[in-house]
C-alpha cells in the first residue's frame, strides 16, 4: 500500500491582505519551506478578520489537508480575533501562560524599554487556549499555538513576517519532520528566451505526454523569458533524482535553441559569475532606464569585483559630452536609434575603461512618442571594443513594466554576447 504523503493548507488572516494593502509574503515563504521538507501545499487561502470566514476556512481546509498553517490575527487589538476563535473552535478555554507572560514583561522592559506598568491588553497576549501546545515566540509578544484534531495538525503563527519565519524555521519544521514521513519534492529549472510559451509547448508536446504522473512540467513566463520547471513529487528521493537526471537533459535538448541557463538563477548572477571567472569588467550607459540596469547588477554582493560604473545619460547633452555620441547621429536618426546605442557602447567603454558595456535608449512612455517611434520603442546594445550586438524592443506596457523588461532584456543581450565570447 502506498504511504500517504502529508499535505498542507495555508490560511493567511487579515483584512489588509484582502484590500491589497499588504502583500501576502507569509504564505510564499511557508510554502517554500514546507516544500523543502517534502510537504505538498494543496491550497493557500486568504481571509479577512472575520470569525465566520476564519471558521469556514478551517472547516474547508481540514477536509483537504493534514496540516493547516495559519498566520495573522494574533495582535493585542480587537481587530485581531484569531486566538479566541481558535480557542472556541477547538473547545478550550483561555488560560494565562506564566512563561509567555514573563517573556512579554521582558520584551516591554528590556527590549522596547516602555515606561510604566504593562497594560492588561498586553498581558492578555499571554493567554492561550488550554488545548494547545505553546510555541514560544522569542522575538515577539504573540506565541505560536499548535492544536491537534482528528489526526490533523493546526498551527497558528503571528502575522509579522520576521516572527513567523523564526517560528517556522526553529520550531515548526523540526516538529513536522519528526512527526511525519514526508514526501520527496524536487525541482529542476531551466531558463529560455526568444520563444513564447505556446511555441515551447509545441516543441515539448511529445515530451510532456510521456511524463510519468510523479513529474510535472511548469511554464513560468517572466520579463520576456520563460522558465521551465520539472517537479517530482513522490515517495523516494532516489526515484525522484533518477527521473529528473534522465528527463532534464531531454528537456534541455528539446529547447536548446532558446536555452539561456540550466539553473534557476537571475541573469545578473550568471553575468557576475562569468565576469569573475574571465576576469573582465562591466559598465552601463543608460538613458531611459535611468540606472536600473546598474542597480540590478549591483544588487549582487561582490559585484564591485567586476562592475565599474554607469553613465546615466538621460539628456542628449550627456550622451554627447560624456559618451561621445555624434551630433550628427542625434540630428539624423535620433537618440532612440541603433546608431546611438552603438556609439554609447564605444563612448562608455572609453570613459569607464571596461571590457564590456551595455547601453539603452528608448521611449518608455506614456509621453515622448513620435509617429516613427511609438511608446515602447527601445534600442539596447551590448558590446566590446571589437563587437557590438543590438536589439530593438517594441514594448506595450506602462512605464514601470517597460523599464523592468528593458532592464532584463539588456542583461539577456549581454548574456548572449558573453556566451559567444566563450573560448
Ligand atoms: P497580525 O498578526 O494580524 O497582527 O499581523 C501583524 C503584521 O503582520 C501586520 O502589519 C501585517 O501587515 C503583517 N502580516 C500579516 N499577515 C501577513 C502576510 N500573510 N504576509 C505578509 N505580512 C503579513
Ligand atoms: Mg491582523
Amino acid at each position: 500500500m502506498a504511504t500517504h504523503l502529508p499535505t498542507a493548507s495555508i490560511i493567511t488572516i487579515g483584512d489588509e491582505l484582502l484590500i491589497g494593502q499588504t502583500i501576502d509574503t507569509n504564505s510564499a515563504f511557508i510554502a517554500q519551506e514546507l516544500n523543502r521538507i517534502g510537504i505538498w501545499v494543496r491550497r493557500r487561502v486568504a481571509v479577512g478578520d472575520q470569525a465566520e470566514e476564519i471558521r469556514n476556512a478551517l472547516d474547508q481546509e481540514a477536509m483537504k489537508s493534514d496540516l493547516i498553517l495559519i498566520t495573522g490575527g494574533l495582535g493585542p487589538t480587537a481587530d485581531d480575533m484569531t486566538k479566541p476563535l481558535l480557542c472556541d473552535y477547538f473547545g478550550g478555554k483561555l488560560v494565562r501562560d506564566e512563561s509567555v507572560l514573563k517573556h512579554i514583561e521582558y520584551l516591554f522592559q528590556e527590549v522596547y524599554r516602555r515606561p510604566g506598568a504593562l497594560l492588561e491588553r498586553n498581558k492578555r497576549q499571554a493567554d492561550v487556549p488550554d488545548v494547545c501546545e505553546v510555541l514560544p515566540n522569542a522575538i515577539g509578544t504573540a506565541p505560536g499555538m499548535l492544536f491537534r484534531k482528528e489526526g490533523k495538525i493546526f498551527i497558528s503563527l503571528p502575522g509579522v513576517p520576521a516572527e513567523m519565519k523564526k517560528l517556522v524555521a526553529e520550531q515548526v519544521l523540526p516538529l513536522l519532520s519528526k512527526e511525519w514521513i514526508t514526501a520527496s519534492i524536487q525541482h529542476k529549472t531551466l531558463i529560455t528566451a526568444g520563444a513564447g510559451e505556446s511555441v515551447l509547448a509545441e516543441a515539448l508536446a511529445q515530451f510532456e505526454q510521456k511524463l510519468p504522473p510523479s513529474i510535472k512540467l511548469a511554464y513560468l513566463p517572466k520579463y520576456g523569458m520563460v522558465k521551465l520547471r520539472l517537479t517530482y513529487v513522490g515517495e523516494s528521493d532516489l526515484v525522484g533524482l533518477d527521473l529528473l537526471n534522465r528527463l532534464f537533459p531531454e528537456l534541455e535538448a528539446l529547447v536548446q535553441e532558446w536555452l539561456i541557463a540550466s539553473e534557476d538563477v537571475g541573469l545578473e548572477i550568471l553575468i557576475g559569475e562569468w565576469m569573475k571567472k574571465n576576469n573582465k569588467t562591466l559598465g552601463t550607459a543608460e538613458s531611459c532606464t535611468g540606472g536600473s540596469i546598474a542597480q540590478v547588477l549591483t544588487s549582487i554582493p561582490g559585484s564591485s569585483q567586476y562592475f565599474i560604473g554607469s553613465v546615466v545619460s538621460y539628456a542628449n547633452r550627456i550622451k554627447v559630452d560624456l559618451l561621445n555620441v555624434q551630433q550628427e547621429t542625434l540630428l539624423t536618426v535620433g537618440a532612440v536609434s541603433e546608431q546611438a546605442v552603438k556609439e554609447m557602447i564605444q563612448g562608455g567603454l572609453q570613459i569607464l575603461r571596461t571590457d564590456f558595456m551595455v547601453s539603452v535608449s528608448g521611449i518608455l512612455g506614456p509621453g515622448g512618442a513620435t509617429p516613427e517611434k511609438p511608446v515602447g520603442t527601445v534600442w539596447i546594445a551590448a558590446g566590446t571594443k571589437e563587437k557590438t550586438i543590438t536589439r530593438k524592443l517594441n514594448l506595450q506596457f506602462d512605464r514601470t513594466r517597460n523599464t523592468v523588461i528593458t532592464t532584463h532584456q539588456s542583461l539577456l543581450l549581454l548574456w548572449e554576447l558573453l556566451r559567444t565570447n566563450e573560448g
